[in-house]
């Protein structure tokens, strides 16, 4: 396998091939990984993290705007001294800005308008899995292999599932008794899991709620996203650790 590195060529020996890079993995890129079907669903979203010193904020907040985002939500994350305000959408669903969303979303807000901005962070995310995860001695993991909740946006969990995983299949192929073949186990492995199940599920659902959008302009999004969260929360009162 060749790779680029600080601008030269050069030829890279490996027995494995871990792509951690991201949405906009240099897997899509190399040879044997297929690229993403037209079409492909993927968010954008913005976060601002807002100074809040002592602030008093219960718990997580989670807003579905179906009128001035039909395919997103926005989220308050209270930290100890500042608040994570931020907003997501599909990028396929046309709207206003997401930098125009998030600075509305603030100002409606008695208790977020005028707060200091300390940062603010964008990005990319994918909702849904790639259709190839392993190639050749290569693996994809975390948003490289679109290991995210594709009606939440959420990553963690299902990232360091396929983390995880691909560990093992790689400790195997170099070490123990699979040989480089093992690092085919990968896929198969990852593809058995809840989390894996659980991106599938929803990015059926998300799929016919945007059909339904196309064909009548009601967006079902709002409720989906509500009947996850409760769903989610049901299953860690019966002792799911993360969802
Ligand atoms: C605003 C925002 C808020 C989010 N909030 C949440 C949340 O509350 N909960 C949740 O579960 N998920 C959240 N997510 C999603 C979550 O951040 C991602 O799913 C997760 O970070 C994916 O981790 P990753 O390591 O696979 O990829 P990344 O976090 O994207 O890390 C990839 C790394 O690879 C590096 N890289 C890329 N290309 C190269 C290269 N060519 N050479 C060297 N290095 C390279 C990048 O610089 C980066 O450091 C959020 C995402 C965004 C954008």
């Amino acid at each position: 396998m060749r790779a680029r590195i600080s601008g030269g060529e050069h030829e890279v020996r490996a027995r494995v091939i871990l792509f951690a890079d991201g949405p906009h993995s240099l897997a899509r890129r190399t040879a044997g990984f297929e690229t993403r079907p037209a079409g492909e669903l993927r968010y954008c979203a913005l976060q601002a993290d807002l100074e809040s010193v002592a602030n008093d904020f219960p718990a997580l907040e989670f807003t579905a705007d179906a009128a001035r985002n039909p395919f997103g939500y926005s989220w308050i994350f209270p930290k100890k001294d500042y608040l994570s305000v931020g907003l997501g959408r599909l990028t396929c669903v046309p709207g206003p800005s997401l930098v125009r969303l998030l600075d509305e979303f603030i100002r409606s807000r008695k208790d977020l308008k005028g707060l200091r901005v300390l940062r603010r962070r964008g990005a990319i995310i994918p909702a849904g899995p790639a259709p190839i995860l392993t190639a050749g001695c290569g693996l994809l993991i975390g948003d490289a292999a679109g290991m995210v909740n594709p009606l939440t946006g959420g990553g963690y969990v299902c990232g360091f599932r396929s983390a995880d995983i691909a560990a093992t299949a790689c400790a195997k192929a170099l070490h123990g008794s699979t040989g480089p073949d093992g690092i085919l186990e990968y896929g198969r492995a990852l593809r058995r899991t809840r989390q894996y199940a659980a991106i599938g599920l929803a990015g059926a659902a998300l799929r016919f709620a945007l059909a339904v959008y196309r064909n009548t302009g009601r967006s079902l999004y709002p409720q989906l996203l509500g009947g996850y969260f409760r769903a989610a929360h049901a299953a860690m009162r019966f002792g799911a650790r993360s969802f």
